[in-house]
């Protein structure tokens, strides 16, 4: 199968101000140099502590915020060398749903104004059919047909969520990036926007690019999962195989955190010493060196490379076969 999204080589960096006139340029690497491929049907998650970059690597696919180099492809075409028409229009298959629904939903609105109003911009159907399919799409997330007059904040969060998904499903997307879609939920209501996901995925066709900072969360819906660290992807595998068999040290101490059903499976616990470093200077090498356990003079000297050390399972790790027990 060809890829929906191939990601290549993109960067983002942002210059900092300069707070002094003597100050050399200081220049964020928020994401540095990432690969992936992203295929019809599948949902690949994207995982990391907060400010790994794993939410610019979704703003810098949809040019929210304008990539510094590289290239991403939806079906074999540069979304990055689209003038704005082009672009708008692929928006239409590409969308995105945030952490926070009620900041992405217009307060003076009702639910119906904002359906017909992405129905309008993507030039979904014809008018007279929109109500039809406005109906359906509420049937679909779960919200009764009469929450159509009503307003944002008449909804409880997990009802926005639903919205939010409403309102991306009506322009007939193929792809939908959920950027922390879930987080700010209840667990109990996280696993209803969760399975719905899932429901609506085998539905309508769907592709899912899921940022998530939970593991757990990630656990439940992912196919394929992308590790990513101050920029850099550090491993990516298939579900199975990185959460049963990690090899990056970071993906082992992430995963050695949260809790195992089976303890009889429970792995050693690799405890990360200190805080992410700054994006701003990045440690030399493996970015992960001033935290791993097991970092060498090597580590600190070059850079690994993300390569593939078993079967669909990269990483980034000059040891990775050695730490294998
Ligand atoms: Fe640790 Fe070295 Fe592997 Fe980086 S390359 S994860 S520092 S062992
Ligand atoms: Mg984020």
């Amino acid at each position: 199968k060809s890829p929906l999204l191939k990601v290549s080589d993109l960067k983002q960096h942002f210059a900092l101000k300069k707070e002094a006139i003597f100050q050399p340029k200081q220049v964020v690497k928020a994401v540095d140099g990432i690969n992936f491929d992203l295929y019809p049907g599948e949902t690949l998650s994207i995982v990391g502590e907060s400010g790994c970059g794993k939410s610019t690597t979704g703003r810098s696919i949809l040019r929210l915020d304008e990539p510094t180099d590289g290239d991403v492809l939806f079906k074999g075409e540069s979304l990055l060398k689209m003038n704005k028409k082009e672009l708008r229009n692929v928006r239409g298959n590409i969308q995105v749903i945030f952490q926070d629904p009620y900041a992405s939903l217009n307060p003076r609105r009702t639910i119906r104004q904002m359906l017909e109003e992405a129905m309008a911009i993507q030039k979904v159907l014809p008018p007279n059919q929109r109500e039809a399919r406005m109906l359906e799409l509420m049937k679909h997330v779960g919200l009764r047909p009469e929450y159509l007059e009503r307003y944002p904040h008449e909804f409880s969060g997990g009802q926005r969520q639903r919205i939010g998904i409403a309102r991306a499903l009506a322009v007939n997307p193929e792809i939908i990036i959920c950027d922390e879609a879930v987080s700010a939920l209840d667990v109990s209501i996280q696993a209803q926007i969760l399975n719905l996901l899932k429901k609506l995925q085998k539905d309508y066709d769907l592709t899912f690019l899921f940022i998530s900072h939970d593991l757990s969360v990630v656990r439940h819906i992912s196919d394929r999962v992308m590790v990513m660290y101050l920029g850099k992807v550090v491993e990516i595998a298939d579900k199975s195989s990185l959460f049963n068999n990690p090899m990056h040290p970071y993906t082992k101490a992430l995963l050695s955190a949260i809790p195992v059903i089976d303890e009889t499976k429970r792995r050693e616990r690799i405890i990360l010493k200190g805080d992410v470093p700054s994006p701003i200077n990045p440690p030399t090498g493996c970015r992960f060196h001033t935290r791993c356990p097991f970092a060498t003079e090597r580590c600190r000297q070059e850079e690994p490379l993300l390569r593939e050390v078993d079967t669909n399972h990269s990483v980034a790790c000059h040891f990775a076969e050695e730490l294998l027990s």
